[in-house]
């Protein structure tokens, strides 16, 4: 894995998989709170119309006049929809549900597949890693994710059906990497919501990693309560319960992500 930067340009990873509740948002919110207390800058962009990456970092959608909304359909610079968040050096490109409408909106649009990797290129240099939350969907707004990012993080859950649908987000992944992004690669697979007292979690670990070998992070996010309360407070589980196994696990993570020590 690829080591971090905290200079030069950012990291840009796209947290992709188009089935809903597996960890996307969690892990970006998680993820790059974690990395953040390392002492990297790091962006989150909110690209689902649902904003929960947006409201997990404690932002409210009245507090701030500029979304993800006008940096893909009026070429707003992203810049000025920047917001700071709790967690020093962790900032958000918040998201609201008029991005629903800019799937449908973008179709007729030139250069559609390319207006998040343009948005993007003049802050490159601000940050070390940019984590895109992506929709549950394939659509517009997943491939203008895909085509703005180096690499893609997929986040797995532990549970039945678990590798179902990844054949078409890889075949996704290669359409973008053949026709908008040669750079593209699948880089990183994390097991999320892994419940150590099943069988059944770890037949699945098993089976992704035979899949993906090595791209496989070693730490899991293990299934806890904490977690899936940290958002209702606007915080990340770094914050809310920093010595929860939630939390330990997500630092653990970000170090391993980041290429530090094991
Ligand atoms: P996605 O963005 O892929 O739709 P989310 O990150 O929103 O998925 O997670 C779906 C739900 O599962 C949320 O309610 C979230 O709080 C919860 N959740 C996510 N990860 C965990 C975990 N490790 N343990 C417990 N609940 C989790
Ligand atoms: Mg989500």
């Amino acid at each position: 894995r690829k080591a971090g930067t905290k200079t030069g340009e950012a990291r840009v990873i796209a947290i992709a998989n188009q089935k809903g509740g597996v960890g996307k948002t969690t892990t970006a919110v998680n993820l790059g709170a974690g990395l953040a207390e390392l002492g990297y800058r790091v962006l989150v962009v909110d690209l689902d119309p649902q904003g929960n990456a947006t409201t997990g970092l404690g932002i409210d959608g009245r507090s701030y006049e500029l979304s993800m909304y006008d940096v893909l359909m009026r070429e707003a610079p992203l810049e000025d929809c920047i917001e700071p968040t709790s967690v020093r050096n962790l900032f958000v490109a918040p998201a609201t549900i008029d991005l629903a409408g800019a799937e449908i909106e973008l179709v007729p649009i030139f250069s559609r597949e390319l207006r998040l990797r343009r948005a993007l290129h003049p802050i490159l240099g601000d940050f070390d890693y940019i984590l895109i939350d992506c929709p549950p969907s394939l659509g517009l707004i997943t491939v203008n994710g895909l085509a703005a990012a180096k690499e893609v993080l997929v986040p797995i859950q532990c549970e039945y059906y678990a590798l179902e649908g990844l054949g078409q987000l890889l075949r996704n992944v290669h359409l973008v990497q053949a026709n908008l992004n040669s750079e593209l690669e699948v880089s990183t697979i994390v097991l999320t919501m892994y419940d150590a007292r099943t069988k059944l979690a770890e037949q699945v670990a098993e089976e992704v990693r035979q899949h993906f070998g090595d791209k496989v992070c070693r730490h899991v996010i293990p299934r806890t309560v904490r977690i899936s309360e940290a958002p209702s407070f606007g915080q990340p589980i770094t914050v809310f319960d920093p010595t929860s196994r939630g939390a330990i696990a997500y630092r653990e993570l970000a170090r391993e992500v980041s290429g530090g020590a094991a």
